[in-house]
């Protein structure tokens, strides 16, 4: 079965170029049907039932840019579990910087050049590759294999992993374990990712002549004393708070937070010159990213407190606080089925032990966890993570094969293993 993956090198190579030339660009969601169809047509060549589910509704769906999700299930001829390998088919634009066409499937020294040739579509195609030498080897496989090209995941998956997860598409008894074929280095399985709370705070004030503002009362000055008071109390709390969870990288092995846009007073799309006003609003935007240590209430806590410390001390101080999205920490645990099938794949192939690792941001896992309620589930494939969204972005060849022979070891794990 290894040899046989490592001769189907140049379908691999081809099937990676036919992924990036569908400029499946996320926003807008361009080219989705027909790069969902493209691999759709090829799984049914490989005796796969096809199904199209379009993300209704979803964000950005419309009959120009509609959310189509490819999902792909093939029975072996005796009962047994579901092995699910998903991959995001959008990417995000290309930007600026190139020196090869982002779109064009270029390849040179022993790697494949494209938007989304390590996120991830060198991940999708070597999974394809894996289970079609699996199949050829291992026909008489109990249980069943699916494979799920689904969109949106760039812009937070709602149109893909989440409607689908919402509708059962990823969850027991369907489905038992999933594989999701991010770029997470070839030799490395990653369990999980930080948990996230993103939140608006505005603090308020009163409107007055900006040559009178002791007559009004600023909020951008209000916000000021908050920024103020996370530098002394927030930040230096944060920056203690210690992980089990092996995040990459390391400076991810805490808690964080960014501040990611604040306004007040007068938006400046205006043209000629300001009027003078005191600002009445100010709203602060916060992306806090938290560890499976900490609970969310405690999180959220931690800025209620520092914001009633501010209205108990300060004259005038009043504030609002509104949830934009939360996502719990998840991380599978190392001895969990997905998990250990990958890391023998991985001895087996590199001779080495696995590194485990957990990413300092969220992907598909956390929908498949929260509406699935499915949780033998890792990310594990080709690519290297810090090419991910850049420039010239690539795969390695090789490290595409390997990390094929990888997956199709631990499909034979999964699927073969008696597990109670
Ligand atoms: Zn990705």
């Amino acid at each position: 079965m290894l040899e046989s993956i490592a001769a189907r090198q140049d379908d691999l190579v081809s099937l990676t170029r036919d992924l990036i030339r569908f400029p499946t660009v996320n926003p807008p969601g361009e080219a989705y049907e027909p790069c969902a169809r493209y691999v759709g047509e090829r799984l049914a060549g490989s005796g796969f039932e096809i199904e199209y589910v379009r993300g209704e509704g979803t964000p950005g769906d419309t009959d120009r840019y509609p959310r189509v999700n490819v999902i792909a299930r093939r029975e072996g001829p005796r009962p047994g579990p579901c092995v699910h390998f998903n991959s995001h088919i959008d990417v995000v634009d290309a930007g600026e910087g190139w020196t090869v066409d982002p779109f064009g499937g270029v390849v040179r020294d022993g790697r494949v050049y494209g938007r989304g040739a390590c996120d991830m579509k060198g991940g999708l195609a070597a999974s394809i590759v894996a289970v079609e030498a699996f199949l050829e080897h291992r026909p008489d496989f109990p249980g069943a294999i699916e494979i799920s090209g689904t969109v949106d995941e760039e812009s937070g998956g709602f149109g893909g992993v989440a409607y689908l997860a919402g509708r059962g598409y990823f969850s027991r008894p369907r489905v038992d374990h999933v594989i999701i074929p991010e770029p997470l280095n070839k030799d490395r399985v990653c369990l999980g990712h930080r948990g996230v709370w993103w939140a608006e705070i505005e603090t308020r004030g009163e409107i007055a002549h900006g040559s009178m503002p002791f007559l009004g009362d600023c909020a951008v000055r209000h916000m000021g004393a908050l920024l103020a008071a996370f530098e002394e109390k927030l930040f230096p709390a944060l920056d203690l708070k210690e992980t089990r969870m092996p995040v990459v990288p390391e400076g991810a092995r805490r808690s964080t937070l960014n501040i990611n846009a604040i306004h007040g007073g007068q938006t400046d799309d205006f043209t000629g010159l300001p009027s003078p006003n005191v600002p009445d609003s100010c709203k602060l935007t916060i992306d806090r990213r938290f560890l499976l240590e900490e609970a969310i209430a405690d999180v959220k806590g931690e800025v209620v407190s520092i914001l009633d410390d501010l209205k108990a001390s300060r004259p005038k101080f009043d504030y609002a606080i509104r949830d934009i999205m939360e996502v719990m920490p998840l991380m599978t645990e190392k001895d969990a089925p997905v998990a250990s099938a990958v890391a023998h794949g991985i001895r087996e192939i590199f001779d080495r032990e696995p590194d485990y690792v957990i990413s300092p941001g969220t992907y598909d896992q956390k929908h498949i966890a929260r509406l699935g309620h499915l949780y033998d589930c890792v990310a594990y494939g080709p690519g290297i993570l810090d090419l991910a969204h850049r420039p010239d972005e690539w795969v390695g060849i090789d490290d595409m094969i390997q990390s094929a022979q990888v997956m199709a070891l631990a499909l034979e794990d999964l699927l073969f293993a008696e597990r109670p």
